[in-house]
């Protein structure tokens, strides 16, 4: 049974985001060499090795890795545990550099190329600046850039901070659509109960929960229970990040990164690690969020053409279609869309704010393109945007 819904998530998958903890980076085994700037440069090149072998199978990866701090604290030997916040910016301004010139060495050998992408809190709380980042992402995953994602850590003070990369990675699924977020973190999933409380009895580790169909508040217990730095300690944010990724409709596997047959066996569909999903039935989520927890702020009016290119063939909706815009919105808003005798047939996130469409109303692309120049978007409501009522 398991198997089988593992097997489902693969069979559809085609974008996948990929959380790479801190310590995949920077911890390293006994005797194990390979350091560069404190930086485990060997597990970066195995994942390097992974994610070929991922986009070989046609499937689009995000990573969101963690490792800046940590590896700009070794860079300038701040080893004490209390850093001030300047000194942990200086720490993530040195590391993430370092960070993503290990990652273009080791990438580049598997013919893979990368660009970074810093976020903070306001970019994912403001849906303007989020679908902005949308963009990006979708620009490069077009070009065959894998985009690496982190906090923008060295000008965020913690107040304002988004905190963990889990959460930040759980947020990125979301916002690419992907249909899977793996974490790779340096546990081999959530444990049945505490492993610590087992360890000082001298008894074996508990078992590890293959599969998880729902964030219950007993689940939420388990995550949080040990404050072992080495046992569940890291699993809360784990499990928050899974519960709003299933809410969206997509599936989090939380894996050992630091186990080297973990990645065959999770693209050979076996079971490894926790997986936290719900089933299928949930994919329409996010949709289920645009049309109807979100506000419409206005309404455009389609022309036949276009509704039934929304509504029978699942299309974005383009200029060219639109020919009445009224209300009050910006990019970013919800709004109504309507059919020509004014039924609304759909709902969705609209790219132009009512100034620029009512401008392109009616427009073909090209006409579009001479306004706006290269920088516009071709889709007024894109279709991953969009939800047929
Ligand atoms: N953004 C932090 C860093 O790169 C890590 C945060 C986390 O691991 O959750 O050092």
């Amino acid at each position: 049974m398991q198997d089988d819904i593992r097997g489902e998530i693969l069979k559809g998958l085609k974008r996948v985001v990929i959380k790479i903890g801190s310590s995949i980076i920077t911890q390293f085994e006994k005797g194990q060499a390979g350091s560069e700037n404190g930086l485990n440069a060997n597990n970066v090149r195995r994942l390097a090795e992974t994610i070929r072998r991922i986009i070989d199978r046609d499937c689009e990866v995000v990573l969101v890795s963690s490792g800046a701090i940590m590896a700009g604290r070794e860079r300038l030997g701040l080893h004490r545990a209390n850093l001030s916040i300047p000194e942990k910016q200086a720490c993530a301004a040195i590391g993430q550099s370092y960070l993503m010139h290990t990652y273009e060495k080791k990438f580049e050998k598997q013919g893979l190329r990368v660009a970074q992408i810093l976020l903070g809190h306001d970019d994912l709380e403001n849906r303007k600046r989020f679908l902005n980042a949308k963009h990006t992402m979708e620009a490069l995953l077009e070009h065959k850039v894998i985009p690496i994602i982190n906090e923008n850590d060295s000008v965020t003070i913690d107040e304002i901070k988004i905190g963990d990369n889990d959460t930040l990675a759980a947020t990125v699924a979301c916002l690419v659509n992907a249909q899977l977020l793996i974490i790779l973190s340096d546990v081999d999933g959530l444990f049945s109960s505490d492993p610590s409380i087992k360890r000082k009895k001298g008894e074996s580790p508990p078992e590890i929960i293959e599969h998880v169909d729902g964030i219950t508040e007993e689940i939420e217990k388990l995550a949080g229970r040990s404050n072992s730095t080495i046992t569940v300690g890291g699993m809360y944010t784990k499990v928050l990040a899974a519960k709003r990724t299933m809410s969206f409709g997509i599936p989090t596997l939380v894996v050992n990164g630091l186990d080297n047959s973990v990645p065959d066996k999770i693209f050979s569909g076996k079971s490894v690690g926790t997986l936290f999903w719900a089933g299928r039935e949930k994919i329409a989520n996010r949709k289920h969020w645009i049309a109807h927890t979100l506000k419409p702020s206005g309404k455009i009016t389609v022309d036949s053409g276009a509704s039934k290119a929304i509504v029978d063939r699942g299309k974005s909706l383009l200029p060219a279609g639109v020919i009445k815009v009224e209300g009050e919105f910006e990019f970013g808003n919800a709004v109504h869309i309507l059919s020509e005798d004014g039924t609304e047939i759909a709902r969705g996130l609209v790219n132009y704010n009512l100034r620029d469409l009512n401008q392109i109303k009616g427009m073909k692309t090209s006409a579009v393109r001479k306004i706006f120049g290269e920088n516009f978007y071709e889709e007024v409501v894109h279709r991953d945007d969009l939800v047929v009522l």
